[in-house]
This record gives structure tokens, sequence and C-alpha cells, in this order.
């Protein structure tokens, strides 16, 4: 892992972490949270990581066929 993972993330609050994973009661309120960090904003469904963990492990090549595209 690089320098960078090692990091302190500022993870959401358990108590708002369980509340995310109760089944709500409207299909609305359910929230999607990065399994690595438990961030709920730019969140990518395909990789259920948000957008910088996402970052993260694309640039340590940990997601297979993800790469930094240059042209
Ligand atoms: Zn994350």
């Amino acid at each position: 892992m690089s320098p960078r993972g090692l990091v302190l993330i500022k993870m959401a609050k358990k108590s708002v972490i369980a509340r995310a994973l109760k089944k709500p009661k409207f299909s609305s309120r359910i929230v999607r949270r990065c399994f690595r960090c438990g961030r709920k904003n730019g969140f990518m469904r395909d990789f259920g990581l948000c957008r910088i963990c996402f970052r993260e492990y694309a640039n340590e090549g940990m997601i297979p066929g993800i790469k930094k595209s240059s042209w």
C-alpha cells in the first residue's frame, strides 16, 4: 500500500453507518456508502467505493481493468 493509504481517514460516525445499514421505510431513503471509509457522497455503485477510495485503489492497481487514461 502507498503511504497515502495509511493516512487516517475521517470516517462517518458509527451511528450514521448503522442507520445506513438498516432497511428504510422508503426506497428514496436508501443511503449507499463506501465500504472502506463510509462516505456517502461521490459514491460509485460499480465499485462500492467513494471517489477518493476509488482513486487510491486505482492508482495502486488494486481494481482490475482500471487504468488512468492518458492521450
Ligand atoms: Zn471511501
